[in-house]
């Protein structure tokens, strides 16, 4: 069969929103600020031209912070035809926030995306990764049509299941018997979920946050750039249709031995017959329409 393969490029530009939200209320560290500054500008300026130069469309997920304070560095990627997505206010950890506060920024981010892109956001995904048992029926009730944040595959779409069922809290003070239960059973939503993979994320490798035990920061680019094209060729041999979506962020794939090494891994897949390089949204238009295969996601018992 004649391989079609769907790669893409999710671009979270956290800039100084990734910083400046700690959780813990401490003060932001100016360096750390900083660091956001240079992904918001010299970042983005650069894979911006890397974009253009392979000639592809990219999807940027961006926190509504990131819009209001850096206007005129959105624009170019506005004005360059890539898709603008959600990515929080100020890169909010979802799972800490209560449901109206999920809610919340929710609203006002999709209110700053849809004014300053003149369409709705059609995309969402969790800053960090981390997501909340009301993250799905919040997108659906917002009528966001694709999340990016899950990982119950690792190369196909699907309909994402709604998490509320399924938690089972467990503690000490309560009888064993309260939690040794199956899970419930998944329920597919509407939300078209393009998985996510942190094999596939440019921040645990490359960014060093003396904060964030699961960043380094001096991994060698060519360990990471063959790690990367391992999961390519795997899928590639397994697969007839898969996507291949990657993570990344101007700040750390703005350095230049990372500008590197996104020249030579987009050199490489593009070698392969088949590969088409799209949005996200254009993976999800694929897969509604029925054009692109995927997966059902299954696990969990009724009780
Ligand atoms: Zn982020």
């Amino acid at each position: 069969m004649v391989k079609r393969v769907l790669v893409g490029y999710g671009i979270d530009v956290d800039a100084v929103s990734g910083w400046i939200n700690t959780k813990t209320g401490a003060p932001a560290n100016p360096t750390d600020v900083s660091r956001g500054i240079f992904g918001a500008t010299v970042g983005i300026d650069r894979l911006l031209k890397l974009w253009d130069k392979f000639g592809i469309k990219t999807t940027w997920f961006v926190p509504a912070h990131s819009i209001e304070s850096f206007p005129e560095q959105l624009a170019k990627v506005r004005d360059a035809g890539h898709e603008i997505g959600l990515h929080g206010y100020t890169h909010e950890f979802v799972g800490t926030l209560t449901e109206q506060q999920q809610r919340d920024v929710l609203a006002k981010s999709i209110e700053v995306l849809t004014v300053f892109t003149g369409k709705k956001p059609r995309g969402w995904t969790a800053p960090a990764w981390d997501t909340s048992k009301e993250t799905i029926k919040l997108l659906e009730e917002f009528g966001i049509e694709y999340d990016h944040s899950f990982m119950h595959h690792d190369s196909q779409m699907y309909y994402a299941p709604s998490g509320s069922e399924t938690w089972v809290e467990t503690n000490l003070t309560r009888e064993a018997s309260d939690w040794m239960v199956p899970m419930t059973s998944l329920k597919p939503s509407s939300v078209v979920e393009v998985p996510a993979s942190w094999h596939l994320d440019d921040w645990p490798p490359f960014q060093l946050s003396l904060k964030q035990a699961s960043t380094h920061g001096f991994v060698d680019t060519r360990v990471v750039e063959q790690l990367w094209k391992d999961q390519f060729d795997f899928l590639y041999r397994e697969y007839d249709t898969f996507i291949f979506p990657m993570s990344i962020h101007p700040q750390v794939s703005g350095k230049p031995q990372i500008v590197l090494m996104h020249e030579r891994i987009f050199e490489y897949i593009n070698k392969h017959a088949g590969v088409e390089w799209v949005t996200m949204e254009q993976m999800v238009e694929e897969f509604k329409k029925g054009n692109f295969g995927g997966v059902e996601v299954k696990g969990g018992v009724d009780v």
